[in-house]
């Protein structure tokens, strides 16, 4: 008996699939009618152009970095510097002879640095790009141990009696741990004391200093607060200790945030080369560097200062050229941007943007202080750095904290992070925005506009809520360090 066909069989018939081809629109397509690969690679290939839209569109589940207060990374480049980067990609910044150009760019950055960290003409300056100050850092360190171990060693110092150590505030960045556990180094810690102070006390550093400390370091631009360690002081008072002591000890400068921006809003503080125990220092360039990540630049004072065993050859134009990094393959891209922004910058424009970057954070501080709730910790008078805390007398009286804040204006898109400050202060939190280059004045306003919303919203739906026993136990977000 002849079967009849039901009509969804023949409504089946008339749309018969056949495979994607070009004109197949990319979300009718059965390529996309499928989840991207989690834990292990497909079997099939896919179309170029529906790739690229699932691909790029997991991307919009992070959050918009424009939008991201409180990373110190650059967020925003012309067109003309993308377009650099991307000619620039394929080429690998390690392969001194096959780049012969690229090499001789990131020489001209170093000059370029090197006379804005104001170096003595009299020295030999030596310096490089890296990944970014995590890894300028690692070099500033592994040479002041080395250089540490040399000298101690002539001295007839027993290296083996204890470990060397470094001194730095227990407003470090993460880095600096990490620098001391990774080379079997002492990690000794001046605690914050002064809570209308929160910087390295000169005093406090010297007084940790002994014939194994391998150096000091101090930070321009802390990262929990954006304030200056002291570094005239520090260097005053170490050379009065160097001058008795058995061993000298050096200063390595994290300048993560201020190494590029000092040199032109505060060309008269002297903070750099100009100070005589300073040896080396080292900066990101994808903070204000201006570039996006990732880029770092560490320099030192004279070759002096750069242990020998540290530097590798690698051929160059039929002759060796000096490296000195933890990495080997790396694009040159970040290199190429960085020498476009000092040309295209060039001093005035750096200052401009700068200081533009300045008043917006002024803005913003004047803002959150007129809300009167805040207690200030930085009000961006240094880098454009705004930190406060909530006033003991909002504690008591609101039944929010920072967190619900941050929580709260998380709903706008806004990312800030709130932390608690470093040993001695833990009991203190706060909230940190970094502002940038493409952070406009309206921006700011519209952000000051959902912080008043969203401290209203807590008012009224806190009302009812049992305050918080206890902040313990709180996770910091990742991005804080940045
Ligand atoms: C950001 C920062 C670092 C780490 O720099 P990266 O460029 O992110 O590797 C180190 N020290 C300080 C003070 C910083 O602010």
């Amino acid at each position: 008996m002849l079967h009849k066909k039901s009509h969804i069989e023949r409504d089946a018939e008339k749309f018969v699939f056949k495979a994607d081809n070009s004109s197949t629109p990319i979300f009718g397509s059965i390529e996309s009618d499928v989840l991207l690969p989690r834990e292990k690679i497909g079997q099939k290939m896919m179309d170029p152009r529906i790739a690229y839209q699932l691909v790029a569109d997991e991307m919009m589940h992070d959050g918009n970095p424009r939008y991201n207060l409180c990373t110190f990374v650059q967020t925003y480049m012309e067109e003309e510097a993308r377009k650099i980067m991307l000619d620039s990609m394929a080429t690998n910044a390690i392969d001194k002879a096959e780049y012969p150009q690229t090499t001789e760019v990131e020489k001209r950055c170093v000059n370029i640095i090197a006379n804005l960290w104001n170096a003595d003409p009299n020295e030999d300056y030596m310096g490089t790009s890296t990944v970014g100050s995590s890894e300028a850092c690692m070099l500033g360190g592994m040479a002041m141990k080395f250089r540490w171990r040399k000298r101690a060693q002539e001295l007839g110092i027993d290296i083996t009696a204890k470990k060397p150590n470094l001194v730095v505030s227990s407003g470090y960045q993460v880095v600096w741990e990490k620098f001391c556990v990774y080379w079997d180094i002492e990690l000794r810690e001046v605690h914050l004391s002064d809570f209308n102070n929160l910087t390295l006390d000169p005093k406090k550093a010297i007084e940790l200093c002994d014939d194994y400390t391998i150096g000091i370091v101090p930070i321009m631009g802390i990262t929990y607060t954006g304030g200056f360690d002291d570094i005239i002081a520090l260097d005053k008072l170490l050379s009065e200790y160097n001058q008795h002591a058995k061993l000298s000890v050096p200063i390595h400068v994290d300048a993560a945030s201020g190494g590029l921006y000092l040199p032109f809003m505060q060309p008269d503080l002297a903070w750099d080369f100009r100070l005589k125990n300073v040896v080396s220092i080292s900066t990101s360039g994808h903070k204000y560097g201006l570039i996006y990540p990732g880029i770092g630049w560490v320099l030192w004072r004279d070759k002096e200062f750069l242990p020998e065993e540290l530097v590798f050859k690698v051929a160059y134009l039929g002759d060796f050229e000096p490296t000195f990094q933890i990495n080997f393959s790396r694009s040159g891209s970040q290199i190429w941007a960085q020498y476009y922004c000092f040309v295209r910058w060039g001093f005035e424009g750096y200052r401009a943007v700068h200081a533009k970057t300045r008043d917006v954070g002024l803005f913003l501080a004047r803002g959150i202080k007129s809300l009167g709730l805040f207690d200030m910790i930085n009000e961006g008078q240094n880098i454009p750095i705004v930190c406060w805390s909530l006033s003991q007398k909002a504690q008591q009286e609101r039944q929010w904290d920072l967190y619900d804040l941050a929580q709260h204006l998380r709903f706008n898109g806004w990312q800030v992070p709130a932390y608690p400050l470093p040993a001695n202060f833990q009991e203190v939190s706060v909230m940190r925005v970094v502002v940038r280059a493409d952070q406009s004045m309206e921006q700011m306003s519209l952000f000051l506009k959902d912080i008043k919303q969203a401290i209203q919203e807590l008012d009224s739906a806190c009302t009812t809520r049992p305050k918080r026993a206890t902040q313990q136990g709180k996770i910091v977000p990742m991005g804080y360090t940045h």
